[in-house]
């Protein structure tokens, strides 16, 4: 009996350890088959047994035999595969081949090899660039003023765009042989969080010709001419460049630009040359309303083959000068009070020389490769740095705030609902610099990793949104009341910009980030596509070596996804011992995990997974989640894992694993395939669902170290504009927090007072005079508290106005018309009166005024 239990547990466990270390097929046969010939010579089995084992192995054997394998098996399977593939369009596949596959690409096989992410250099800012950050990004910070800019000008002072331009803000990313100052991703990361820790507009504004735009795309793709001509240019800040694609009827579907371009001959600065005749209308551009170099995307057409024998080109990228007849700027939008200069832009029949194509017209078509291969970089850049610019801010603000402002006695981040907001912040604030900080040091090291900087994109953009919201909570009227005095609400009411552009945030969830990763970073499917698309026998060699390979990989991912979950992933490697050890293996389990359950979703539902929105999000969440955890275990090694900081990143691993785990629940849940759903659960949950979120206590010890000095909150909020100057909130916040300590017992002395019934008065700095008086304080502590509740004060202040001052159209703002009596309505006039003229209202044009002017004041 026992002889066969053990025959009976050892060939599964054998079979499980193999598929666990994915031991090759032929390896895997050979074990097999002497654990077989063991079995048929000293085990006890009876001959039906024995038979069915035999035949199973014969099968195993089989498929070791390649022809055979082809002949019999993945000819068919490859008819099958051509039928269910999804049609992909040109433009599609020119989306998924952009950029490099990185450590994405690790966390899709299961098997995550952390040695590799350990032994990465962490990311460092070269001695230059560090100036440039304690230097004039320091000086432009204090420049500002974000009332100003926001609320009375609508734009930046005409002294800040000089010192912009001079300072070569919007050329860090041209070479320095253009003139430009050739920084690293790191480095121009570094400048947009502290810029945006101060003002939203002008971090926008600098973000911009460094990101997708005319500079991008001339250094990757301009011919020589175009580059001499144009870079040097906009180093100087001679140019303001922009770039248009969106337009009224195409926002997120780009490629069904609607916008033309037709060689035909025409006259170009007095000569009759070949060129492109233009038309557009776009909306939303940023830069454009005072650009002087429009980056134009649209549809060329030839139809008199003046430049070749094809009739339509596809999405081109050119370049025009906004100078030319026929093309409209100067209009604004108002995106959600930040007033940064955006607006529509229209071109009536502007006529181009053919070298106006960027790259030349051998590059006439390229457009959307050009586009999409920038973008699968510049999305983790620029937007994902603004928003831990803002979040960075927004809890250094929130924890000093919650630390000085006091009610019912206690400092308010001392109740724990305030705390668990504040801890959510901190902890979200280090998820966002983490993926942006290893993500950016990868981008450095010459990695184009399209599928990280979707999910920098997205999750930075809408944990900055939370942070935003929790931040608004933390301080309540103080965050709502607009003024001078006011350092959030600007951010909170600017987040959705960052939701919607480079790609809305819906959109990137439910298409891009698993949609491009399920092809780009599974290690066969690209393969598998790319053999289907191919013809005869070398295609079905090439398909059938893809598929056993995805087989191997699939069988490997169920034995390891259930071999982690029984054993909570307690026995997986992991590179530290320290207390971030678990998280290591968690994520190896929760990889395993995805893996598999990304392919079971493949196989049941074929094409039909990229209309399944919701099931390709979940998905791409899960990989978010484990790869979000993986960048905050590298970053705190790269910050030389400090131990005062494991609260935080504690808190974010858990909840980033925490949502894996719900995320790849609520797919379980939804798999129209209901057997194959309670199948993977099998695989999955063979435990249930056993991993839980942060804790309340956790969540308390965050709250509290970030309402104090300490370096955990230093760490968490460096690189913001942190000096203690009048006009800057957060240096003044930081400095009232650091007294808290120092006035502590002082403080102590005036509450014993109050407790012990030993004052008339009731407000504190009656109170402290009584103190004073009654030999409570000495004059030095009486004065040190006074100077300190000062302090207080002036920060828990907020603006009021004059009535009037509030409204853009002076005329209609009369003090006291709320109270004006409301006039009755007047009789009906009986028909048949004179009617109502109805003349038409002119309005008259509106003209357009240059950005370095100030506009009349904006309403908010
Ligand atoms: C402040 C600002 C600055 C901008 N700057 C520029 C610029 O400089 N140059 C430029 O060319 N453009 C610019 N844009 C345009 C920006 O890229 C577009 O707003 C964006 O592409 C979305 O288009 P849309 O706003 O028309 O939204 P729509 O395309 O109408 O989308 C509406 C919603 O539907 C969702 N959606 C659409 N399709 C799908 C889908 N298949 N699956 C799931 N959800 C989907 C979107 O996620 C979004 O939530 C800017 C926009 C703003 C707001």
């Amino acid at each position: 009996m026992l002889a066969t239990l053990f025959w009976f547990l050892l060939f599964p466990v054998v079979a499980v350890t193999l598929a666990y270390r994915r031991e090759s097929l032929k390896r895997s046969t050979l074990v097999m088959g002497g654990l077989l010939l063991a079995y048929t010579l000293l085990g006890n089995a009876g001959g039906f047994w024995l038979s069915l084992l035999w035949l199973l192995f014969l099968g195993l054997l089989l498929l070791n035999f390649e022809d055979f394998r082809r002949t019999t098996i993945s000819r068919r399977l490859l008819a099958f595969y051509r039928q269910i593939l999804p049609p992909m369009s040109d433009t599609e596949r020119e989306a998924l081949e952009a950029g490099t596959v990185w450590w994405e690409g690790d966390l899709f096989s299961g098997a995550p090899d952390w040695e590799k992410l350990y032994q990465m250099p962490a990311p460092r800012l070269t001695r230059e660039e560090q100036a440039f950050l304690d230097g004039p990004t320091e000086t432009l910070c204090r420049m500002l003023d974000d009332w100003q800019i926001t609320h009375e000008l609508a734009d930046m002072p005409p002294e800040v765009w000089a010192y912009i331009r001079q300072e070569k803000f919007f050329a860090m990313i041209i070479p320095k042989r253009y003139g430009g100052l050739e920084f690293s991703a790191l480095a121009q990361s570094c400048v947009l969080r502290k810029l945006a820790s101060r003002s939203l507009v002008v971090a926008s504004t600098v973000g911009v010709p460094n990101s997708l735009g005319p500079g991008e795309l001339l250094l990757h793709y301009g011919t020589e001419e175009q580059k001499d001509h144009y870079l040097p240019r906009l180093a100087a800040g001679d140019e303001i460049p922009c770039f248009a694609l969106t337009s009224p009827r195409v926002g997120s579907d780009a490629t069904a630009i609607t916008d033309t371009g037709v060689v035909c001959r025409g006259e170009y600065e007095g000569r009759e040359i070949i060129g492109i005749r233009l038309n557009w209308d776009k909306r939303y551009i940023t830069l454009a309303p005072i650009a002087t170099v429009l980056g134009l995307a649209f549809k060329l057409y030839d139809p008199d083959h003046l430049m070749g024998d094809r009739d339509a080109y596809g999405i081109t990228a050119g370049l025009v000068p906004t100078r030319l007849p026929g093309v409209t700027i100067g209009r604004r939008h108002f995106p959600l009070n930040i007033p940064f200069q955006n607006g529509p832009t229209q071109g009536r029949d502007v006529f181009v020389p053919l070298d106006a194509i960027i790259g030349g017209p051998e590059r006439a078509g390229e457009g959307w490769k050009m586009l999409v291969q920038q973008l699968s970089v510049g999305r983790g850049i620029t937007l994902p740095s603004n928003a831990v610019g803002c979040g960075k801010a927004a809890v250094y603000a929130s924890g000093a705030y919650a630390r000085i402002r006091r009610q019912f006695g206690l400092p308010v981040g001392k109740f724990h609902g305030v705390g668990e907001v504040l801890a959510r912040m901190a902890g979200r604030t280090y998820i966002m610099t983490a993926a942006a900080d290893v993500t950016i040091g990868a981008i450095d090291a010459g990695e184009k990793p399209a599928v990280p900087a979707a999910i920098l994109k997205y999750h930075n953009t809408e944990m900055g949104r939370a942070i935003a919201n929790d931040a608004m909570d933390v301080q309540g009227g103080k965050g709502i009341m607009l003024g001078p005095k006011n350092y959030l609400g600007r951010n909170y009411q600017g987040m959705p910009i960052a939701i919607t552009v480079e790609g809305a945030n819906i959109l990137t969830r439910g298409l891009i980030i698993f949609g491009q990763g399920a092809i780009r970073c599974h290690p066969y499917v690209l393969k598998e596509m790319e053999a289907a698309g191919a013809e005869g026998e070398a295609g079905l060699r090439a398909f059938d070596r893809a598929l056993f390979g995805h087989l191997g990989y699939a069988v490997g991912n169920a034995a390891r996804s259930l071999v982690m979950a029984l054993t909570q992933a307690r026995y997986v490697m992991a590179p530290t011992r320290d207390g971030t050890r678990r998280y290591y293996q968690h994520i190896s389990r929760y990889s395993a995990s995805f893996a598999l359950a990304a392919d079971v979703a493949m196989l049941t539902l074929g094409g039909a997974l990229k209309r399944k929105e919701l099931l390709s999000a979940r998905l791409g969440d899960v990989l978010s989640a484990i790869y979000l955890a993986s960048m905050v275990l590298k970053h705190h090694v790269n910050q030389g894992s400090p131990e005062e900081d494991l609260p935080i990143v504690e808190w974010a691993c858990r909840s980033l694993l925490y949502d894996a785990q719900e995320q790849l629940h609520g797919l379980l849940r939804n798999l129209p395939n209901r057997w194959a759903s309670a199948l993977l659960r099998l695989f999955v949950f063979p435990r249930g669902r056993s991993y839980s979120a942060p804790s309340d206590e956790l969540g308390l010890q965050i709250a509290e170290l970030i309402m104090r000095p300490c370096d955990s909150r230093e760490r968490l909020c460096e690189g913001i504009y942190q000096a203690v100057e009048p006009n800057n909130p957060l240096g003044l916040l930081q400095e009232a927090l650091e007294l808290t300590e120092s006035v502590k017992p002082l403080e102590r002395k005036v509450f014993n007072a109050r407790r012990d019934g030993l004052f008339e008065s009731e407000d504190t700095p009656s109170q402290i005079n009584e103190a004073e008086r009654k030999g409570i304080l000495t004059a030095d502590e009486a004065a040190q508290l006074r100077s300190f509740d000062a302090k207080v004060m002036a920060l828990i202040d907020v603006d009021d106005f004059a009535a009037a001052e509030l409204a853009v159209r002076k005329t209609a703002a009369t003090p006291g018309a709320a109270r004006a009596p409301v006039k009755k309505p007047q009789a009906k006039k009986k028909a048949g009166k004179k009617k109502a003229s109805k003349k038409r209202v002119v309005k008259k044009p509106v003209v357009a005024k240059r950005a370095t002017e100030p506009v009349e004041k904006q309403g908010d």
